[in-house]
């Protein structure tokens, strides 16, 4: 017996440490068959001693677990997502910044001053529907408060306690006074997410349970954000920080709130699902939320490109945190007025909390620093690094989990195509009602084909998003060469002298903002010549004072604010943080928006 054995362990010895040193994991995988299949030929032949079988077997497994650090090595590897970070392409603001947002090391472990990071380890750091179509339809008459009795049967949500709970997320969205982080963001995101879920096609991939999901994980994604990052929470020990032990701290914030919110009767918007339905909507939107914690931005994205390349389907709940990711970062996909405005906002935001470091006697966090931060830079830095790297995945994703859809769906002329008579939810939510009749669709006898399978083209969704991208960008680039200019200027000046440009630059955006308000042709844009450090930012987007200054946007424009390609006459209120049509709050958008479907 013993020397066939033998020859294995000393062929196993010299191959398999040089493999786990090599990395090659395709070649391991060959050896470590070729163990097993030497192995099971041993042992049919008896030709083998349980000391020699041991040591083999063992062996195979260090050939295995060597595979197996390989591969996740590989999948934890966000090198790639970044080496294109160029030392001259990209200011050091904007690299810290992408390092200590959307990543971890740098997030957690803030490093002292006089060890600031080089170039190289910064890199190294970074590289460690219709369903709501209906819903709006059935609620619509909470206004008037005249809906159908059928209609009170079939939606399971109670509806005073959906009014209950929508006004105590509105009060703890401006609980803060935000001017980024308000309910018109959530309000943004959770429109911005049903557009995705309708002109993807996805729905129809999805259950009416994960519709329902994804609509409340966006809705409540950043209940109750305090304008300060999760890096500002850390370094300060606030108690948030110190609850959630400086991991995701608002993100956990966020869910964990929302969901005491409903432990309240009257606001249980949830009190009619089954247990069942209740953990699995739970988990999914612990998920979801969880996952717009930035910092995890290149290992999800990573994981995804993975996962697209495998023959198995696609995970749902991965897939819908990538949505609701993407949504959470939409607006540089949306048309240059709404981007302009949310950055603006985002940068207030930004500011004031670097005007709270400055008071604590903190050191500024990147892009926190009013005097010094190039807006239209960093701009261009998230918009190269995060959306499109985002958008093009999620366009990918959407490709490979609904072209499938849409194949079968035409062979077999099934409802979600469009044929009349059905609702568009018919192939995918029929089957699911079937498996779990608590919460099957129920029919409201509507006709929705617009938003079939049939209509569904991700090429021109996809081009689109694109083109508004890279229009944004150019704008920003335009923006960063005066953006330069004022910096050179502004160096070599007084400080009375920037006192009076400022004031003088002020006077511009006022006026031009005054101009563009009283344009009235729904075209008009935030300058192109402006100095973005001057632009007052005194109030959240939400405030009703900024009514005068707010601009309408090309109705013809087709961007994720279309909602006219959404739903049959209706038109795009969705979130933009304009206030001409009194968007402030999450109730009034989905009132004014079910008029507009109603009309
Ligand atoms: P949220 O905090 O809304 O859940 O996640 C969005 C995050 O993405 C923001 O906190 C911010 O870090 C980043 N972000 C979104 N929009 C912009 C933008 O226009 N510019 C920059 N620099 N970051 C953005
Ligand atoms: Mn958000």
């Amino acid at each position: 017996m013993g020397a066939r054995a033998t020859e294995t362990t000393r062929e196993l010895e010299s191959t398999s440490i040089k493999y786990q040193i090599g990395g090659h994991t395709e070649k391991m995988w060959q050896r470590l068959k070729g163990i097993l299949r030497c192995l099971v030929k041993q042992l049919e032949k008896g030709d083998i001693n349980v000391v020699d079988l041991k040591k083999n077997i063992e062996y195979a497994a260090s050939v295995l677990e060597a595979v197996y650090i390989d591969e996740t090595r590989k999948l934890l590897d966000t090198e790639d997502e970044l080496s294109d970070i160029q030392s001259d392409s990209v200011p050091l603001e904007v690299r810290d910044w992408l390092a200590s947002t959307f990543t971890r090391e740098m997030g957690i472990v803030k490093r002292r001053p006089e060890e600031k990071p080089k170039f190289r380890s910064i890199v190294h750091a970074v590289q460690a529907g219709i369903f709501v179509e209906r819903m709006y339809r059935r609620t619509s008459s909470m206004v008037g408060l005249a809906y159908p009795a059928e209609v009170i049967v079939t939606f399971k949500i109670p509806v005073p306690n959906l009014i209950s709970f929508a006004e105590a997320l509105e009060v703890g969205y401006s609980k803060y006074k935000n001017p980024y982080h308000n309910l018109i963001h959530a309000a943004d995101v959770t429109q911005t997410v049903h557009y995705i879920m309708i002109h993807t096609g996805i729905m129809h991939w999805l259950t009416e349970l994960e519709i329902l999901a994804m609509i409340f994980a966006a809705a409540v994604h950043d209940y109750e954000h305090t304008g300060t990052t999760n890096n500002f929470h850390i370094q300060t020990r606030s108690d948030v920080a110190i609850l959630y032990n400086d991991r995701s701290v608002l993100e956990n914030h966020h869910v964990s709130a929302a969901y005491r919110l409903m432990q309240e009767e009257e606001m249980n918007i949830l009190a009619n699902l089954t247990k069942d339905d209740w953990r699995e909507l739970r988990s999914l939107v612990i998920e979801m939320v969880l996952s717009t914690d930035m910092s995890g931005h290149f290992q999800q994205i990573k994981t995804m490109r993975h996962t697209l390349q495998q023959t198995e389907g696609v995970d749902k709940a991965k897939a819908m945190s990538l949505i609701l990711h993407a949504a959470d970062i939409s607006h540089p996909a949306k048309s240059w007025e709404l981007h302009y405005r949310w950055t603006m906002a985002l940068m207030e935001e930004f500011f004031r909390q670097g005007d709270k470091e400055a008071a604590l006697g903190l050191q500024f966090s990147p892009l926190c620093d009013r005097k010094s931060t190039l807006v239209a830079q960093s701009q261009i830095g998230f918009i190269d690094f995060i959306v499109e790297p985002t958008f093009s995945l999620l366009t990918d994703s959407m490709e490979k989990i609904v072209m499938p859809l849409i194949e079968e769906a035409s062979k077999s002329g099934s409802p979600a195509f469009g044929t009349p008579s059905q609702n568009s939810l018919g192939a995918v939510n029929n089957a699911e009602a079937q498996r779990r009749p608590s919460f099957k669709s129920a029919s409201d006898g509507g006709t929705h084909t617009e938003n079939s399978l049939a209509t569904v083209d991700l090429t021109s969704f996809k081009d689109n998003l694109m083109k508004i991208i890279q229009a944004n960008k150019e704008r920003w680039k335009e923006l960063a060469v005066e953006e330069e200019l004022v910096k050179n200027v502004g160096e070599q000046e007084t400080d009375q002298s920037r006192n009076s440009t400022e004031a003088q630059l002020q006077e511009e955006t006022t006026r031009i903002q005054n101009e563009s308000s009283q344009g009235g042709d729904g075209t008009a844009c935030p300058p192109r010549s402006i100095v973005l450090q001057v632009v007052s930012f005194d109030t959240p987007l939400s405030d009703e004072s900024n009514s005068e200054k707010c601009t309408n946007s090309d109705p013809n424009q087709k961007d994720l604010t279309d909602a006219q390609q959404e739903t049959q006459n209706t038109d795009p209120l969705n979130g933009e943080p304009k206030h001409c049509k009194k968007s402030e709050d999450l109730v009034k958008a989905t009132e004014q928006k079910e008029a507009l479907i109603q009309n």
